[in-house]
């Protein structure tokens, strides 16, 4: 019996359907030839605030890694194992982002090749409740001769979180600081005494005076200071672009340029600076931006990679 042979033409609209299916197949430009692309993941949405992750992976050999997100060009690491390598970013968007579709572009050397990747995520709006404050009246409005100090302390917290050692020393999901409850959530609109409008730039914590700080990954301790708003604070960077910084402490126990393994405690939870009790702030920043530290600790809220990323 003869098989049955499918003998229709190709039309103009079966053409298109088959270039528009091969381009969604391969990555964009980049010389042809490898059969060993790599594999790009981002989460198709992120919301406004939200660190997220993105991956490359290949069976073939990666040799160098950029991505470009936000006006801005990331080196992440690349991991080299068995059967893939694989280079694992951690991105974010501020607060006051807009809300809208965001390009990201990805340059790989695969194998010897140059290759270029390219999706889109859409940034989704989120709001932020408010929350009203009293504080001493000198930490709602500190008194003049303080203003200097407080433009200096600003500028080397700033400094520390721009710090980027070039090895990724985190992985996810993140360690809890402290075991207490998350108290005030990240990005709240807050008026301190009915006067002063800020915004929460972090995640506070429960904690008692004297509560062990445990490093939320392991990294290098890049700023120790005792400042007047923040108090007592630690900025530890964790390599890649991520940096926490944890504010208000009674006790430090580590100095710059010490190194912390992750878990490892680096002080004691207190009240100092513009605080309403002792609690733990800690504050992420990701490739210069502070982002909303609590999708870190917990796989299921943290969008983008996570899923595959369990086992690494
Ligand atoms: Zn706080």
């Amino acid at each position: 019996m003869q098989a049955p042979i499918i003998n229709r033409p190709l039309t103009l609209p079966h053409l298109i359907i088959i270039t528009v299916a091969i381009g969604l197949l391969w990555p964009m430009a980049g010389k042809a030839g490898s059969n060993r692309p790599a594999t790009l993941v981002v989460p198709e949405t992120v919301a406004v605030g939200a660190p997220f992750l993105v991956e490359l992976s290949s069976s073939g050999k990666l040799e160098a890694v950029e991505i470009e997100w936000s006006e801005r060009v990331i080196t992440p690491s690349i991991t080299p194992a068995a059967q893939t390598y694989t280079a694992l970013a951690m991105l974010g968007t501020g607060m006051n982002a807009e809300p809208g579709v965001r390009s990201i572009r990805v340059r790989a050397r695969v194998d010897g090749r140059n290759r270029t990747y390219q999706k889109f995520i859409e940034l989704l709006p989120k709001e932020f409740p408010r929350e009203a404050l009293s504080v001493a009246p000198g930490m709602n409005k500190p008194p003049k001769e303080i203003h200097g100090r407080i433009k200096r302390e600003l500028a080397a917290m700033r400094g520390a979180l721009r710090t980027e050692l070039p090895q990724r020393w985190w992985k996810i999901p993140f360690h809890r600081p402290v075991e207490g409850i998350m108290l005030s959530r990240f990005g709240l609109r807050r008026t301190f005494n009915n006067e002063t409008k800020r915004r929460h730039t972090g995640l506070d914590f429960r904690a008692p005076e004297g509560t062990p700080i445990e490093a939320i990954a392991a990294g290098k301790v890049v700023l120790v200071g005792k400042y007047y708003l923040p108090g007592n604070t630690v900025v530890i960077d964790h390599g890649n672009g991520v940096v926490s910084m944890a504010m208000h402490m009674s006790r430090v126990m580590v100095k710059e340029g010490e190194w912390v393994e992750r878990g490892q405690a680096y002080g004691h939870s207190g009240a100092t600076g513009r605080v309403t009790g002792a609690h733990l702030h800690l504050s992420v920043s990701v490739q210069g931006v502070t982002v909303d530290p609590e999708p870190l600790f917990d796989l299921d809220s943290l969008t983008g990679a996570a899923a595959a990323l369990q086992s690494k």
